[in-house]
């Protein structure tokens, strides 16, 4: 009979869930932000390394200047859909009453914006493997 203490069950977390948590492109447990996202003080504060794997998450000098274009992208595909909303909603619409909603949602975004913005761009442009035994 099988003792059931000894079965481990490897629960590895997929691509897309490390990205969406904001993990370690490498090991996939270590957080890459040392506050969750709803402080809004400190929401960019990064850990330089990786708390589980050590990876240096800043992989070469101005590594996160290109997370700014995938920020863009984020921010207009944003804009377009409170656009289109308002639109569609509120027909005959002033100009302010996209202005207003447009600025005040993609403000409030920011933080999750330059988050996962910063975590497509390492997983996806990084070049680091996956290892799931990395300590
Ligand atoms: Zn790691």
């Amino acid at each position: 009979m099988e003792d059931l203490k000894s079965v481990k069950i490897a629960v590895q977390t997929t691509k897309f869930q490390a990205i969406m948590q904001a993990k370690c492109p490498r090991c996939r447990e270590g957080k890459m932000f040392e506050y969750p996202a709803s402080q809004v003080t400190k929401f960019d504060k990064m850990h330089t390394n990786c708390p589980v794997c050590n990876l240096r998450f800043e992989v070469e000098p101005g590594f996160w200047f290109g997370a700014m274009f995938i920020s863009y992208g984020f921010t207009v595909m944003l804009l377009a859909v409170i656009g289109v909303a308002t639109n569609v909603l509120f027909p005959n619409a002033s100009v302010w009453a996209y202005i207003i909603p447009i600025t005040v949602v993609s403000l409030g975004f920011v933080p999750f914006n330059f988050r996962l913005s910063r975590s497509v761009f390492i997983h996806f442009f990084g070049f680091i493997n996956y290892e799931p035994n990395r300590r």
